[in-house]
């Protein structure tokens, strides 16, 4: 995707799930937004990929509802916390263990065609017919740099696009 096609995302901003029912808001900028194309994310959205986006665990917070948790263990095998809403399923938000940042599931976003990744991870499990665009960042699986990489092109791309 080129950059002129994209318009830099502003915040704070609000998102929820499919019923309306739970409701959350960031209100911090994120530090990165990227697919993973892992089997948990697969097969918890039913689809090839997900959209995730790093936030700070203090700019992240549910605003309506009463989310609940699902536990599981990552394909990179850390323990994870799914919150999701209790009428319609809908997954929100990831919480890893020692992480500092929490996981939205951009696409449950207010408006979310605005989104734009800049990278690609776990793609050993990647749907054979996806194809990544040479200026995305790849990886086989997940980022051993603490996402360094992502949140630098993340935050070049929000500068470069800011209008
Ligand atoms: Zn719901
Ligand atoms: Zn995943």
């Amino acid at each position: 995707m080129s950059a002129s096609a994209i318009k830099a995302m502003t915040f704070p901003r609000e998102g929820g799930c499919q019923c309306g029912a739970v409701r959350y808001a960031v209100t911090v900028e994120p530090t990165a937004l990227y697919c993973c194309h892992c089997t948990n994310c697969q097969s918890q959205g039913g689809s090839a990929f997900a959209m995730s986006m790093l936030v700070p665990r203090s700019g992240f917070a549910f605003i309506k509802g009463e989310p609940k948790a699902f536990h599981f263990v990552a394909d990179s095998g850390k323990r994870k916390i799914g919150w999701y809403c209790p009428e319609c399923g809908g997954r929100l938000m990831h919480d890893t263990e020692g992480r500092d940042s929490v996981t939205v599931r951009a696409g449950t976003l207010d408006g979310a065609q605005d989104l734009a990744p800049v990278g690609h991870i776990w793609t050993r499990s990647a749907q054979a017919w996806m194809a990544f665009d040479e200026t995305d960042l790849v990886y086989e699986k997940a980022p051993t740099d603490g996402y360094a990489a992502l949140k630098a092109k993340w935050a070049s791309q929000q500068s470069l696009v800011t209008e």
